[in-house]
């Protein structure tokens, strides 16, 4: 018995949609040693950081954006902590309060000229 059919059918194919090739971007970080890779450096000096974080901390220090403001003497600062430890320096003199503003003075004269030029039309409360 003899089969025609020897020799094999074309295969009826299904239409293979192309996959999405993904890219393998995360490289794999080698590191010989066990220290940590500072990997964000300061375009300003070059010092390098652990985290973005504390890289962009850093790099206040060479910015001259001041946002803390003493609220005494208006004096600015780059870094809370310097703020609070040159306003403790206010906090000792300062004994006469602005009772609207919370500000104060080490002079009562001081205080009423606060209070006519920054409190105008109140009345007075020393
Ligand atoms: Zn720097
Ligand atoms: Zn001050
Ligand atoms: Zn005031």
């Amino acid at each position: 018995m003899r089969t025609c059919h020897d020799s094999p059918s074309p295969k009826q194919t299904k239409t293979i949609t192309p996959k999405k090739v993904v890219q393998n971007t995360k490289r794999r970080v080698s590191s010989s040693s066990n220290v940590p890779k500072k990997k964000f450096k300061c375009d300003e000096c070059g010092k390098k950081f652990v985290t973005r974080k504390s890289m962009l901390q850093h790099s206040r220090v060479h910015s001259d954006v001041r946002e803390f403001e003493c609220v005494w003497c208006g004096m600015q600062f780059k870094w809370r902590s310097n703020l609070l430890r040159h306003m403790k320096n206010h906090s000792l003199d300062k004994k006469h309060k602005c009772h609207k503003c919370g500000k104060g003075f080490s002079r009562k004269s001081h205080l009423a000229q606060h209070f006519s030029i920054h409190h105008p039309g109140m009345k007075k409360r020393l």
